[in-house]
């Protein structure tokens, strides 16, 4: 899988969906409007009044319109990050007294808003073993509406078993909702395997110039447009501006990630032959416990990877300092490669033992593979181990 082919015309899309037909004053680009409100036409309800806040100016129209288009969905919306995104797709798909199945290895903040719904908005979760469909079984209730998954986990990268996933919500009559951040639509479309609703946050890949916090809900019209009244009750919208360079950086997409996939290949299997280093994680590796499925259902293996460098915290520590190119900083999906240690970073908000009992090391060092020369990167590595 070196060159992922561009079996959906995803490059295309990326440059010409959502862009206005009839050319603005001419302009090949979609001008921003940063106009908050615009002259009353003949609105039929209050939502189609148009004002930032309500989610249907033209900047949001279309940058929504072209994550719709790469989503494969018949609609999307954008959020003020990913979070929004996330909280969006669930508060607009549940009521008190609802309950949500939840994989067990979430991003950190999506499983802190989810306890928190649990403790203060009387909505249940049962987080569950994504390799346990028995215990997706034992944990439905009458009251189970949403299933939630992840692609790819975060720091862990495994890769449920999707199929079944949907298959199991199909069968209970719940809506299937999944985070698919670390694999962007250019490597997989949830949608194609049957999932109801694709979140993103769209501050990683999707804009993918460390320059934007954002988000996506994509799913059919009625999805988006509960998702979006829920959005307009509670006041969430993206700004125009935010719209704008969000709609620019998607254009590359389709450019970067394949680029960015190979240089997290090049780097995990250079990883795997350091002596310092114990565990290297990734599902473009053949011996991951991920690269069954991924090869299944991806066009790439994404451009996050986890390893352990095998004496400690301090000689992980020492490593991120000691690299040139590659910079400590959270977050991932950017032009440059980001290095952080997770226990520090996305899984700090949880307590040591839950968080160890997921899986995710105190040393464990996170890569997001940027686009840079691989060789410089794989040398920038080596070195940083070394000394
Ligand atoms: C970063 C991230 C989020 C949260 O997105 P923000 O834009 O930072 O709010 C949610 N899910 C995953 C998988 C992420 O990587």
């Amino acid at each position: 899988m070196d060159q992922i082919e561009d079996e959906h015309h995803l490059r295309t899309a990326a440059v010409h969906e959502g862009e206005p037909r009839t050319a603005i004053e001419g302009s090949i680009t979609m001008p921003l409007f940063p106009s908050s409100t615009y002259v009353l036409g003949n609105p039929e309800e209050f939502d189609d009044i148009r004002y930032v806040r309500l989610n249907n100016t033209p900047n949001q129209k279309a940058v929504s319109e072209k994550l719709a288009a790469l989503e494969g969905t018949e609609a999307a919306v954008v959020t003020p990050s990913g979070t929004a995104a996330v909280s969006m797709a669930l508060l607009a798909h549940l009521e008190k007294g609802d309950h949500v199945l939840a994989q067990d290895h979430l991003y950190g903040g999506t499983r802190k808003l989810m306890d928190s719904l649990s403790e203060r908005y009387g909505v249940d979760v049962t987080y569950v073993p994504a390799e346990e469909p028995e215990a997706w079984a034992r944990a439905l209730r009458a009251t189970t509406r949403v299933f939630y998954m992840e692609t790819i986990t975060n720091p862990l990268l495994e890769v449920a078993p999707l199929d079944e996933a949907v298959a199991f919500s199909r069968r209970h009559g719940l809506v299937s909702v999944i985070d698919n951040t670390f694999a962007t639509p250019v490597n997989f479309r949830p949608v194609g395997l049957g999932f109801d609703v694709v979140v993103h946050s769209a501050s990683k890949y999707l804009n993918g110039h460390s320059d934007v916090v954002a988000g996506v809900v994509a799913a059919s019209h009625e999805r988006v447009k509960r998702v979006r009244k829920m959005m307009n009750l509670l006041g969430v919208c993206l700004d125009p501006h935010a719209c704008y360079l969000l709609q620019r950086g998607l254009k590359t997409l389709p450019l970067r990630v394949p680029v960015q996939n190979a240089n997290a290949l090049a780097l995990a299997k250079a990883l795997k032959k350091h002596p310092k280093v114990a565990e290297v994680r990734y599902p473009g590796l053949p011996e991951d416990a991920a690269h069954a499925r991924a090869r299944r259902w991806f066009k790439g293996f994404g451009a996050t990877v986890s390893f352990l460098p095998r004496d400690g915290v301090e000689v992980a520590e020492r490593t991120m300092r000691e690299l040139r190119i590659a910079r400590e900083a959270p977050s991932l999906g950017g032009l440059e490669t980001l290095v952080c240690r997770p226990a520090t970073t996305s899984h700090a908000g949880l307590p040591d033992e839950t968080r160890r009992g997921l899986g995710v090391a105190d040393e464990m060092i996170r890569v997001s593979l940027g686009v840079e020369n691989p060789e410089d990167i794989i040398q920038d590595f080596n070195r940083a181990l070394g000394s």
